[in-house]
């Protein structure tokens, strides 16, 4: 059935002769029952939650196949798994939960997928210096129940936190809901162990920080699976908060809002959540708001004295911009919801293409890069709804998240391309940078050379000296040519 399953954007396939090769070795690493080309398994680790592979899906197609699926242990595994597929130039593509939003996960030339699920352990909980040693395959949620278990948070909550994975974090550049606070996960990682193409493993150190040079183990945030595979991680942890505080208000005007936000972090405080929601999700979350105001939520977290504090001075800095109390239920409510994702499963099932474009602003371009994004989309044929929300903020800036909704009737891809062409035109041109947290996967690939400039030529050279059979990863990040997504 797999074999008659009509793959979309496939570039090509390795020889079955070295494929069954290749497990035959790799069963002797990690055990036969480590090791499948079922067709189940090769259907489920061969995309993601990119919207494109859902649409193909529903029309009994998929993107790409991987030839064959293992599920290594440990790092020592990984490290013989890769060595012997760099040896035989077998493309490889690791994979987390597929939660990844862009096609990060799409096997372009087949070869074996890393399933790292099995790689699951909390190594080492360190009290006395606020950090945890953990592996890269662990799901989301059940690190931080572990973590809460022993008195601390991971100060990490993506959306998706119930079907993501660390490694997958860490190889996104992920941000969790109380990023403001914490970080995102770049600012809460602390060191890496990684496994490159040909097998050397290496791991970074714990110390706070350093000037011993360029930190090789940082230098794997945000790649990917490009340049090898993130074996385990050590990140900072807090003790649980002794105290949290809701509240919420809304503005007549989204500027405002902004301008608020902007003054409270120049202020120096650190609310755990920050989100200003345009009128229109003001609507749609909060209805008893009205779809008029802008809502502002926050939650503020943490020692009780330090909360206080900065619960007054935010208080003082929203009022100066007309702020109006709206209480704190809408955030009791916020916390209930923050998981759920139903609404878009109903609207894709009526047909419609839904997809978020996350991206990073500063504050002096914070709100045009909405206006002229929210115009580029409502300007293309087909599309019903343009809103979006200001999350994760910064003394610099903030991201803006962008959802959008249209029905296009028959030719959905072309919608899609369409749609995503004139938002990253938009974005750019407002010189705002084109992802705050999803990555970049297989379809933002088409968008990197506007995006970095030299800087991308820079990638190449780096990824062609640690990767030079072109195993990890192919046609990711933009690194390698993508001839049929391309077209
Ligand atoms: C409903 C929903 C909500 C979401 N909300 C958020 C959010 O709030 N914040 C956010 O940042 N993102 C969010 N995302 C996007 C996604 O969850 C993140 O990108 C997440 O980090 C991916 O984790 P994963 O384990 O599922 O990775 P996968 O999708 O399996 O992989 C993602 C990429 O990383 C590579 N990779 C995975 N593991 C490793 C490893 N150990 N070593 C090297 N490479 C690896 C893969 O090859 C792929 O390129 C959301 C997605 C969905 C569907």
């Amino acid at each position: 059935m797999v074999d008659a399953l009509h793959t979309t954007l496939q570039e090509s396939k390795t020889d079955q002769v070295l494929i069954d090769r290749y497990a035959g070795e790799a069963a002797e690493i990690v055990g036969a029952e480590n090791v499948s080309a079922n067709q189940a398994d090769l259907l489920s680790t061969c995309r993601d939650y990119w919207p494109v592979g859902n649409i193909w899906r529903a029309e009994g197609s998929v993107p790409a196949l991987p030839q064959l699926v293992v599920w290594p242990h440990n790092t020592e595994e990984v490290s013989r798994l890769l060595a012997l597929a760099d040896r035989e130039k077998i493309p490889v593509t690791p994979f987390g939960e597929g939660s990844g939003a862009l096609g990060g996960v799409v096997p372009l030339r087949g070869g074996v997928t890393f399933d790292l699920k099995r790689m699951n352990k909390v190594r080492a909980i360190d009290e006395k210096n606020l950090l945890v040693t953990v592996e890269s395959g662990l799901n989301g949620a059940l690190y931080e129940e572990q973590l809460n278990h022993a008195g601390y948070t991971g100060g990490h909550f993506p959306q998706s936190l119930r079907c993501s994975t660390v490694g997958g974090w860490l190889s996104c550049r992920a941000a969790g809901q109380f990023s403001t606070r914490y970080g995102k996960i770049e600012d809460i990682a602390v060191s890496l162990e990684a496994v490159l193409p040909d097998g050397t493993i290496f791991s970074g150190r714990n110390v706070p920080r350093t000037a011993t040079g360029p930190r090789v183990d940082h230098f794997l945030l945000g790649s990917e699976g490009t340049l090898g595979i993130i074996t385990s991680a050590t990140l900072r942890i807090w003790p649980l908060p002794e105290k949290r505080r809701l509240a919420a208000y809304t503005f007549e005007r989204l500027e405002d809002g902004l301008e608020a936000i902007r003054l409270f972090m120049r202020a120096g405080t650190r609310p755990a959540v920050v989100r200003l929601y345009d009128s229109q999700e003001t609507g749609n979350h909060f209805p008893d708001l009205g779809d008029e105001r802008c809502a502002l939520i926050l939650l503020i977290e943490g020692a009780a004295k330090i909360v206080e504090a900065e619960a007054s001075v935010i208080e003082d800095c929203v009022q100066s911009r007309g702020a109006e109390s709206a209480g704190y239920k809408h955030v009791e409510h916020w916390l209930e919801k923050r998981f759920d994702i139903s609404v878009a499963s109903m609207l894709f099932q009526k047909g419609a293409v839904l997809d978020t474009i996350e991206v990073s602003t500063n504050w002096h371009n914070a709100h045009s890069t909405y206006r002229t994004m929210q115009e580029a989309l409502l300007g293309v044929e087909g599309t019903m709804l343009v809103s979006g929300h200001y999350s994760h903020v910064y003394p610099e800036g903030a991201a803006l998240y962008m959802t959008t909704v249209g029905f296009p009737g028959e030719d959905k891809i072309a919608y899609y391309k369409k749609i995503w062409q004139v938002a990253m035109k938009a974005c750019l041109a407002e010189g705002s940078a084109f992802s705050h947290h999803h990555g970049v996967g297989l379809h933002r690939g088409l968008w990197m050379a506007e995006e970095h400039g030299t800087g991308l030529d820079v990638l190449r050279r780096i990824k062609k000296a640690l990767d030079p059979h072109e195993i990890m990863n192919y046609g990711k990040l933009g690194l390698g040519e993508v001839q049929k997504w391309q077209k």
